[in-house]
């Protein structure tokens, strides 16, 4: 018997070499000579401007300075930093050295930051001052160098100078594998707690090159760019779709430290933006602010939404204010960078339809598989996509279960979303297999929410799943079976998860039952509980 059909999705696009064999900061820095006294990294929030050659020397001398403080290949470093250049410069310095940096929510609480640095086994922490006093007791106890890019009054917390102020020729000689792991942030993937996605210097070479390298790119960044970079750098998708792409493409990159919808109007205009990437949260705020028409924003030329769905309601109201942009849409995740783009922003654009979130990228490959068999479907079958190329994970930290679980043997990581490809090779996302709840974008996952409430003597069993928002997307929100005898309300849920976790994981709503449904396996039967959720009839 002949072996089944394998249906396989590849991008409009050629293939293009991609140098996977070099460092990540060496590839970004490869044209290097072609931009050297243009604006790099622009500080929005002080103006300073640091230029491609500014920039270059910097890293060097990070790299010197990190190995100066005992950091050396293989080590990692952890930034909680909200953006700012400094953010960019210590990464890469740490790329230099050989060392990975673990990517953290500047906002996260103390005891999120401390199990972060200790699953990482983090040997210094850059930060700023606003943030130290969470940081200052794990990193004594755990002998972790703290250095701040301000100034902070704190005993034994260094300044950033002592980085930025060694020697440049003083940079360690370390030899660097493509497999090296690069940057560990952290995500929950299709289940479970949050871990450490280990991203290799080849992984990002390559989700930075399909997007924009090549004959025939993706013109949605080049040297005359001015990249918006107002989402957090500590998330893969600023990372590596504005910092990194704009870098390599010698683009001028516009970091700003927050979103305020009056600054970023103000930036926009006084920089003249050309790229402007979003989430939907964003945008939703943009067109309703009723601010956007005292700016000029003709400047914008290519506005691109990615990490959570944009809904077509919201595409139309964005082309209506923003007639002569062109609005795109990417899908990516952690454990791979961007899955697929819209196609047009190529140099001859393709027709893209509302809802489509783009085309799979090149050099990778796409498959839809049927979840309960695992064959592989043709056009306009949904099931799970799986995607496969040198832009996938290497695995999760110290966690080969989940990796198992996760890349299957043939290379296919499962991504635990649901989609189709129509017969243009566009796809859409129709659904979520994973547990995963997404606020503004921001990852949330139940089993982590799940473990604190279960820990709670006043509850004997609970679940998380998440509840459609127009703000946000989604809002996680609890049901909960009370212990024998207990009277614990839904504010002192929400007040003992408050204190324990950043401010998009708190619950919004508790719904007290009987029992959590589950199948025999123990597993939660989350869509029960979310369809509970639209029927209405639940008491809180
Ligand atoms: P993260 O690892 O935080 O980037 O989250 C990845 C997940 O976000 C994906 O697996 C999807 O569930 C969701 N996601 C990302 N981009 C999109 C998009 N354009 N449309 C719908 N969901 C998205």
């Amino acid at each position: 018997m002949s072996p089944p059909q394998e249906f396989i999705f590849r991008s409009k696009l050629p293939d293009i070499p991609i140098p996977t064999h070099l460092p990540l900061h060496s590839y970004c820095f490869q044209n290097l000579s072609k931009f050297h006294h243009r604006p790099c990294l622009i500080d929005g929030d002080t103006g300073e401007t640091l230029t491609y050659a500014d920039v270059h020397l910097a890293v060097r001398r990070i790299a010197a300075g990190l190995n100066s403080l005992g950091i050396s290949q293989g080590d990692v470093i952890m930034l909680v930093l909200r953006n700012c250049p400094q953010f960019a410069l210590a990464f890469l310095g740490a790329s230099r050295c050989g060392a990975a940096v673990t990517t953290a929510n500047p906002f996260y609480t103390t005891a999120e930051l401390a199990k972060q640095a200790a699953a990482t086994k983090s040997k210094l922490i850059v930060t700023q001052s606003a943030f130290v006093e969470k940081i200052k007791d794990f990193a004594t106890e755990n002998n972790i160098t703290v250095v701040c890019i301000d100034s902070s009054a704190e005993e034994g917390v260094l300044h950033f100078s002592v980085l930025t102020q060694c020697d440049e020729n003083e940079a360690p000689e370390v030899e660097i594998n493509p497999d090296d792991v690069v940057v560990l942030p952290f995500s929950s993937g299709t289940s479970g707690l949050p871990k450490g996605v280990m991203l290799t210097h080849r992984n990002l070479v390559t989700t930075v090159a399909q997007l924009v390298d090549g004959e025939n790119p993706h013109q949605y960044t080049h040297s005359e760019d001015v990249l918006l970079c107002v989402l957090p750098m500590f998330h893969i998708y600023a990372l590596n779709s504005i910092l990194l792409c704009g870098i390599r493409s010698g683009a001028a990159v516009l970091i700003l430290q927050k979103f305020e919808i009056t600054t970023l109007l103000e930036l926009i205009q006084k920089y003249r933006v050309t790229v402007a990437s979003f989430v939907p949260p964003i945008v939703w705020r943009w067109v309703k602010s009723g601010e956007a028409h005292r700016y000029d924003l003709s400047s914008i030329r290519a506005m691109i939404t990615g990490a959570a769905p944009m809904g077509t309601e919201l595409e139309e109201a964005v082309k209506a204010r923003l007639p002569r942009a062109t609005l795109g849409q990417g899908y990516g995740m952690t454990e791979a960078g961007p899955l697929s783009i819209s196609l047009a922003f190529a140099k001859e654009p393709f027709e893209t339809k509302p809802g489509a979130c783009g085309t799979v990228v090149r050099n990778a490959e796409m498959k839809i598989v049927d979840t309960d068999t695992g064959a592989s479907l043709p056009r306009n079958q949904a099931g799970e996509i799986c995607i496969r190329g040198t832009k996938v994970m290497k695995g999760y930290l110290n966690d080969p279960e989940a990796t198992k679980r996760t890349i299957d043997k043939e290379g296919w990581l499962h991504t635990g979303d649901i989609g189709f490809v129509d017969d243009d090779d566009e796809l859409f996302i129709v659904d979520r297999l994973k547990e995963l709840i997404k606020y503004k974008g921001f990852q949330v996952a139940p089993a982590e929410l799940e473990a604190l409430l279960i820990a709670h003597p006043n509850i004997s069993d609970a679940a998380v799943v998440p509840l459609k928002d127009e703000a946000a997307g989604e809002l996680p929100v609890a049901f909960v079976v009370r212990s024998n005898g207990s009277t614990i309300t839904e504010d002192e849920i929400k007040q003992y998860i408050s204190k324990q976790v950043v401010f998009y994981k708190r619950i919004n709503r508790v719904f007290f039952t009987d029992t959590i449904p589950k199948a025999a396996s123990g597993k939660i039967l989350r869509k029960e509980l979310t369809a509970r959720l639209t029927e209405g009839d639940l008491v809180a």
